[in-house]
């Protein structure tokens, strides 16, 4: 018999598992908030990992599609001091595959395919237990009964409180995020700052990094440490009052670094929240989680080739498990919740060292992980 299977989010996580599932030719309903795929902007360039993000697309079957597409060159990395002196300029060999980048969107149009995505399907609650199943609700009233519900709706999970009563809280760390667009021809000298790849600045407890987008697109995060209120006489929607608010943040600091902000177009406010490092719960028959619903942690690379490896490992556990769903799940948990348990230290300790009092942290860290 086949089972009744959703998935909550079509993020990296929820989309490479229906994906991976698609493949071994299990249908899964996937239940996505948002209106359609470019309902909002999809957000800034991932590096997947060999052994993470690229070894889950090569699970659905993708991997030379995402080699066509990806951007090995924009793995290179330039860090300079506060007064724009080069520190460090990394380059990858022609050949370096470690870590390509892709746009997001580019990555969740690849993952879509031939799935049928349930658009503008808002679930409010998810209870297990019910005499049919797991049971789904929905914000326009509806209701749906499943044998499993898979949690993929990432940091404000609605499905969580099905297996767990933790929530996120504030790192002490804020993004604001900003962009700029056409750099190559709009803003020429950034694009020579910023090269193939990303830019970073460090100074105390604040950084500004930039990441080069495709067709000349660059996001730009200036990070800083601060209490979550921190604008409250701030409209966060004014975008010169955000400007001139991060302007003075980052006062003296060289002018072409500063160029960044003074160019970016609209400014999204982004606190950093984490779950608890280590987050587990006591299985529920019929409920899981995947990805930052399960272990949001620090945007340092992890959280969405973590979402992706687990979405194509839960999928082949199910797909193996003749026909014991719910031993395939608990397996799949056990080994989350472990490696997961173990990045979510790797990032909050790099958090810790990239947002620092002394900015030389930064740049030690920067020398252990990047090989020479
Ligand atoms: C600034 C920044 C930079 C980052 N850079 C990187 C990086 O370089 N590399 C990396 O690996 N990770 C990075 N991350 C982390 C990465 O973005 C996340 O870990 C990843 O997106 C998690 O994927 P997910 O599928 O679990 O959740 P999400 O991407 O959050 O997807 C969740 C989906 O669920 C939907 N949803 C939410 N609620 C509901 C609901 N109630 N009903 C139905 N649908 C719902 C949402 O609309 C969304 O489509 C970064 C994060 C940030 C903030």
């Amino acid at each position: 018999m086949r089972h009744r299977i959703a998935v909550v989010g079509s993020g990296p996580a929820g989309l490479t598992f229906a994906r991976v599932m698609h493949r071994h030719g299990y249908p899964v309903a996937v239940l996505e908030r948002d209106p359609a795929p470019d309902a909002r902007p999809p957000g800034g360039t991932l590096d997947l990992h060999e052994g993470m993000g690229q070894l889950a697309l090569n699970k659905a079957g993708l991997l030379t599609e995402f080699q066509a597409l990806s951007r090995p060159e924009g793995q290179a990395m330039r860090i300079l001091d506060t007064d724009g002196t080069v520190l460090r300029d990394w380059r990858p060999r022609p050949d370096d595959r470690a870590n390509p980048e892709i746009d997001r969107g580019q990555l969740r149009d690849l993952l879509l395919g031939p799935l049928d995505v349930q658009w503008g399907r808002s679930v409010t609650r998810v209870v297990p237990g019910t005499r049919e199943g797991v049971a789904v609700h929905f914000a326009d009233g509806r209701q749906e009964t499943f044998d499993l519900v898979v949690g993929a709706d990432g940091a404000w999970s609605r499905t969580r409180p099905a297996v767990s009563s933790v929530t996120p809280h504030y790192t002490g760390v804020t993004y604001v995020e900003t962009s700029l667009d056409d750099v190559d021809t709009r803003h020429p000298d950034l694009a020579r700052l910023i090269g193939d790849g990303s830019v970073a600045v460090y100074g105390v407890n604040r950084g500004l990094v930039a990441q080069r987008n495709s067709g000349g697109h660059v996001k730009v995060y200036a990070q800083f440490r601060a209490p979550l209120d921190w604008h409250t006489d701030l409209d966060l929607a004014d975008v010169e009052a955000v400007r001139s608010s991060l302007l003075a943040l980052f006062d003296g600091w060289a002018a072409p670094v500063l160029d960044l902000l003074r160019h970016g177009t609209a400014f999204v406010h982004r606190p950093l929240y984490v779950l608890p490092v280590s987050h587990t719960w006591t299985h529920v028959p019929g409920v899981t989680l995947l990805g930052d619903a399960a272990h949001l942690m620090p945007p340092l690379g992890a959280g969405a080739n973590l979402a992706m490896l687990e979405g194509a490992e839960l999928a082949e556990s199910i797909a193996t498990c003749r026909g014991d769903l719910d031993e395939a799940v608990r397996a799949f948990e056990e080994q989350m919740w472990a490696r997961a348990g173990r990045w979510a230290k790797i990032t909050t300790a790099g958090l810790e060292r990239l947002v620092s009092p002394d900015p030389a942290d930064a740049l030690a860290l920067f020398d252990r992980v990047q090989p020479s």
